[in-house]
């Protein structure tokens, strides 16, 4: 070839491949994830209000984000919620708690009473990823302030993690130069949500809420929902009309019931509905502010896992996080922090024993497969958790049911102004922490749809159904997988814990590779954190390093 012929195929493959690669890219970002969305919402409606009102029913996590989102867009946003005290300046304040004695077998716990009566999770740990974060900051001026004024920390995300007795994130660590790596906000669920309430009453005060349980649709002669009835606080049904219909209703998923109803008899597929069982039990250990602690924690002496040393605790939102393999453990455990300097542990897994004072902690910690693996700090701090027990309170939760509500094998059927999401789309194991920034990304996810079509267009509820499953399905699949790997665990019907044996497979080659490739570490944090698609691990350098794991197996 001459070298003429040479550089003018240089000159014309090398821009279209780089091109290539950022068109492939950009797609993905926008298939897989909803980082472009975020940066588009907030922004007014180009094509002006749509007449009518959106009717939101369930008025927590998804609701609120909903709500919040439906405000740039509708005339008139009314949110539907059952519960009470959630109308009361309380459930937008900084959370009082009320402390009960609890008895257990021969064990006697402190545990925290509330009147969040619909929401199951109230009082366990939860952890968040730095998406949720990002929304927070985008959709609410006012929100380091108010976040501030709840005693949130807003930290690097930066799990002090072992997957698998591998550690995860040096490699992010290095990226960000330490401590600049993106954030993430840490604080208790009963934190979280009167915080996200305050946040939305504030900054949209012209949505409106309605104390009631929906109960119904009616489905006009057009096939869409003409209106939402709801039960009020007197016994009286109520009608609302509504343009939009967004069920937030949680697990208890009210709008596939709903709509089995409204619409007529066998219309609905009767394969909507996926669900298994994890047998998901854990304990939540909750420590308000321990006098001292940073500075115990300095004395420790504690080394990153990349070598080097700790000087800036208080930056830390975990300091272990124990994440196993399913061939290998049940068990599970998490040390984080929490609003206002305290201290939140996660105790429990697959079927497992749900330990309930520090003493059942300590030996649960002992059982753990791969304890060499275990930083030494571990011991050390249940020490002080010891100490401080008395100050802790406890709370136990099971999560028997795994569901997902495919609607797109529904799309032909559905009324066009019908969606759902959160829980009330797809309820997963919460011990993978992510159906908060799941529920912020399905709202986001609707805004999207909504600057691109009208809810009068045909295709509108398929469109949003469609994309919200190319964001959210393999978050499931993933989780599914991960738990089809326990013998505990109940599978869907028609499938069996063989299934899912391939993810199970290449997730366990990454855990290996974690520490020796930092493409693998890098693709696995930003995917985890809801910033990158998951496509990124599928990229050379870490199909590479997985072949290498498969060639040439680490320990
Ligand atoms: C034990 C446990 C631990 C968890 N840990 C984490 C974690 O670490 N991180 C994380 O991100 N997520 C976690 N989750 C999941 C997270 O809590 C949920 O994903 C989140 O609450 C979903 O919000 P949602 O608004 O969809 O539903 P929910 O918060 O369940 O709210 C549903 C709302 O609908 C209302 N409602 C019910 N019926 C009706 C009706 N008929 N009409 C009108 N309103 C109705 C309810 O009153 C409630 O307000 C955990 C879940 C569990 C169970």
């Amino acid at each position: 070839m001459e070298f003429s012929t040479l550089v003018t195929a240089l000159l014309v493959l090398v821009p279209a491949w780089l091109l290539g690669k950022r068109a492939l890219r950009s797609w993905a970002m926008r298939t897989f994830t909803t980082v472009p969305d975020l940066h588009r919402a907030g922004t007014p409606r180009k094509a002006g209000r749509v007449a009518g009102t959106a009717v939101v029913c369930g008025g927590s996590i998804g609701g609120l984000f909903a709500a919040r989102l439906c405000a740039d867009h509708f005339e008139r946003v009314v949110v539907v919620e059952p519960e009470g005290w959630t109308f009361t300046p309380e459930a937008r304040a900084p959370p009082v708690d009320n402390i009960a004695e609890v008895v257990k077998d021969d064990a006697t716990y402190k545990t925290i009473k509330h009147k969040r009566t619909r929401v199951y999770q109230y009082t366990s740990i939860h952890g968040y990823q730095a998406f949720l974060l990002d929304t927070l900051r985008h959709l609410f001026a006012d929100f380091e302030e108010v976040a501030h004024a709840f005693g949130a920390l807003i930290a690097p995300a930066d799990p002090y993690a072992l997957l698998n007795g591998k550690y995860l994130w040096p490699t992010a660590w290095a990226q960000y130069g330490g401590t600049g790596l993106p954030s993430t906000i840490q604080c208790t669920r009963r934190t979280l949500e009167p915080m996200l309430r305050k946040l939305v009453s504030t900054s949209r005060p012209e949505i409106e809420y309605v104390q009631g349980t929906v109960t119904d649709y009616i489905v006009g002669d057009d096939g869409a929902i003409r209106a939402v009835v709801l039960r009020d606080a007197d016994g009286a049904s109520k009608e609302i009309e509504s343009a939009l219909v967004i069920d937030c209703t949680g697990v208890a998923q009210v709008g596939l019931k709903l709509l089995s109803r409204a619409l007529p008899p066998n219309t609905l597929p009767s394969n909507i509905r996926e669900q298994y069982n994890p047998q998901m039990n854990y304990s939540t250990f909750d420590f308000p502010a321990i006098p001292g602690f940073n500075d115990s924690l300095r004395a420790m002496n504690i080394l990153r896992p990349d070598g080097g040393e700790i000087t800036d605790w208080e930056k830390f939102s975990a300091f272990f996080v124990y994440h196993p393999d399913p061939t290998v453990e049940h068990r599970s455990l998490a040390f984080m922090r929490k609003e206002n300097g305290g201290v939140v542990l996660l105790a429990g897994g697959w079927a497992s024993e749900m330990p309930v004072t520090v003493d059942e902690l300590r030996e649960f910690v002992s059982k753990l497969k791969n304890l060499d693996r275990v930083p030494k700090h571990v011991f050390p701090l249940l020490d002080i958790f010891k100490e401080y027990e008395h100050t802790a309170t406890v709370s136990e939760s099971r999560c028997n049911s795994c569901s997902r509500l495919h609607y797109a094998r529904a799309a032909k059927i559905l009324p066009r102004n019908f969606i759902a999401l959160g829980d009330s789309h797809m309820r997963m194991n919460p011990r993978f922490g992510e159906g908060t920034t799941k529920a912020a990304l399905s709202a986001l996810t609707l805004d999207g749809v909504l600057r691109d079509l009208s809810p009068q267009d045909p295709s509108f509820g398929a469109t949003f159904f469609k994309r919200l499953d190319s964001r959210t399905g393999q978050v499931w699949d993933g989780a599914k997988y991960a738990d089809y790997g326990h013998v505990t665990t109940t599978p869907a019907p028609g499938e069996s814990l063989t299934d899912g044996k391939f993810p199970r497979w290449f997730n366990g080659k990454l855990y290996a590779t974690l520490e020796t490739s930092p493409a693998v570490s890098s693709a696995l944090w930003h995917v985890g954190q809801f910033i990158a698609p998951p496509l990124d691990l599928f990229a050379p350098a870490v199909l590479w390093a997985v072949l290498r794991e498969t060639v040439w197996p680490s320990s």
